[in-house]
């Protein structure tokens, strides 16, 4: 999976991890919080590792596969999750700013998917779930690169869904809505209380919810499901 050094990643790798599943993981770089993740996966009795790689860099994302595939024989299930925000009115926002949140969020789906898909074709199964988000549904102010990653995730995954079925490797998009991590912690507390009085539900989602989604979406129980995009987002309009 992608992206596991924190936040949403971190829980998704934790539940896999209670499920009983080995853990591969990245970041861009191999720092403590790496680590740490890598010792306390390994605490709950499953094989896990992390690898530095930009898997928005086509070739680092190749070399990220194949370590993995190396060091674990296979890859039953692809995360994608890695994600960045850099948000911005559109009259303000730089091309700079386009390029690098397409190119981390929407590129990185296109780079882990080909080093993934051949392998996956080979054993004849295989999962994969991208992280999208609702943004991606319906748009948001000052997210314009960000709601373009994420529309872009889905039409990535449901054509993918199409050419990969008759090998029995599904894809699926789940697409959070508000989950409270380092990524909204930069938020305004009055703006975060605004947000969550418009959601139904009346709170964020917990990474763990979405990580139990993806246990869903990974796992058998969802066997004859692909090509799905499912939102999960407390009832939000919209989505
Ligand atoms: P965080 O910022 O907390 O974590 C992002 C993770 O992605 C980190 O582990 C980071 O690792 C990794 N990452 C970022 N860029 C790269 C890259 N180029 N290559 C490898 N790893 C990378 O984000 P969240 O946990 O909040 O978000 C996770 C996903 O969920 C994202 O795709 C996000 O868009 C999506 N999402 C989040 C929502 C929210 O409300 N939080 C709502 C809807 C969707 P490192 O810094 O170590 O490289």
């Amino acid at each position: 999976m992608t992206g596991a050094t924190r936040g949403i990643g971190h829980a998704i790798a934790v539940r896999f991890a209670k499920e009983g599943c080995n853990v591969a993981f990245c970041g861009r770089t191999r720092n403590d919080k790496m680590v740490a993740v890598e010792e306390e996966l390994a605490a709950m009795g499953v094989k896990a590792k992390g690898y530095a790689a930009d898997v928005a860099n086509y070739d680092s994302a190749q070399a990220f596969v194949k370590e993995v595939l190396a060091d674990f024989g296979k890859v039953d299930i692809l995360i994608n999750n890695a994600g960045i925000t850099d948000d911005s009115a559109m009259k303000r926002m730089t091309e700079e700013q386009f390029d690098r949140v397409v190119g981390t969020n929407l590129k990185s789906v296109f780079c882990m998917t080909k080093a993934i898909q051949p392998s996956m074709w080979k054993q004849g199964y295989g999962s994969i779930v991208n992280i999208g988000s609702v943004v991606g549904l319906a748009g948001n102010y000052n997210q314009a690169n960000y709601a373009a990653s994420k529309a872009g995730i889905i039409g990535l995954s449901k054509s993918c869904a199409k050419e990969f079925a008759a090998r029995n490797i599904r894809v699926n998009v789940l697409c959070p809505g508000f989950v409270e991590t380092e990524m909204t912690a930069d938020i305004p507390k009055e703006l975060m209380d605004t947000w969550t009085s418009r959601i139904p539900m009346k709170r964020a989602g917990t990474p763990d919810e979405v990580a139990q989604c993806c246990v869903f979406l990974a796992s058998d129980m969802s066997s004859y499901i692909t090509s799905v995009v499912l939102p999960m987002c407390g009832g939000m309009e919209d989505a």
